[in-house]
């Protein structure tokens, strides 16, 4: 397998005849101005090849049924696998969202699992931590557990007055009466 997606002479929209060479199985960030060709290069060049090239593996068929996916203008584009595409749109997550969620592919996941398992399950959920049957009973599936540290909250080796309670502002401290004002009587 390539390390590079390799791209040469990329036209499309407006860019330039871009040459590049991505770095594969690592993050790459691709960052520019506004109306740089970020989006032609990673949406309409990349993924466009990505999803032209799997599609062509398939049966017509099944092709008609795919989304379809126009040749980007590009003389060499090599190194490619098959690409998941994830819009620009804000992602509505959430404390239990994972990009396996996000991406939809935790459910493609769990299908495989449920299907090919041993011993056999057969039903999908059951693979999710989102499923009270699949979750892990520690953390219910959150991946983490929220405990109050009571060690520092609280120091058990000291009594009230010497200071037992270390979240500030909950202490024995010594209370300040705010001075009454007083009116002028001499000149009132
Ligand atoms: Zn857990």
């Amino acid at each position: 397998m390539a390390d590079h997606i390799r791209i040469r002479g990329a036209r499309t929209h407006n860019l330039a005849g871009l040459d590049l060479d991505i770095p594969r199985d690592q993050l790459v960030v691709i960052v520019g101005v506004s109306g740089s060709g970020k989006s032609s290069l990673v949406f309409d060049t990349i993924a466009a090849e990505a999803g032209y090239q799997l599609n062509e593996t398939y049966p017509p068929f099944v092709r008609n049924r795919l989304p379809h996916w126009s040749r980007p203008d590009v003389d060499l584009i090599e190194g490619l696998s098959p690409v998941i595409v994830i819009d620009q749109k804000r992602i509505g997550g959430n404390a239990r969202s994972t990009v396996g969620t996000i991406t939809d592919t935790w459910a493609y996941l769990r299908l495989i699992w449920s299907r090919l398992s041993e011993p056999h399950v057969g039903e999908s959920n059951r693979f999710s931590f989102n499923d009270a049957h699949g979750m892990c009973p520690t953390c219910s599936g959150l991946g983490e557990v929220v405990q109050v540290a009571l060690d520092r909250l609280l120091d058990l080796d000291r009594s009230l007055v010497e200071g037992a309670i270390r979240l500030p502002g909950y202490g024995l401290q010594p209370v300040l009466v705010p001075a009454a004002r007083r009116r002028c009587r001499i000149r009132c």
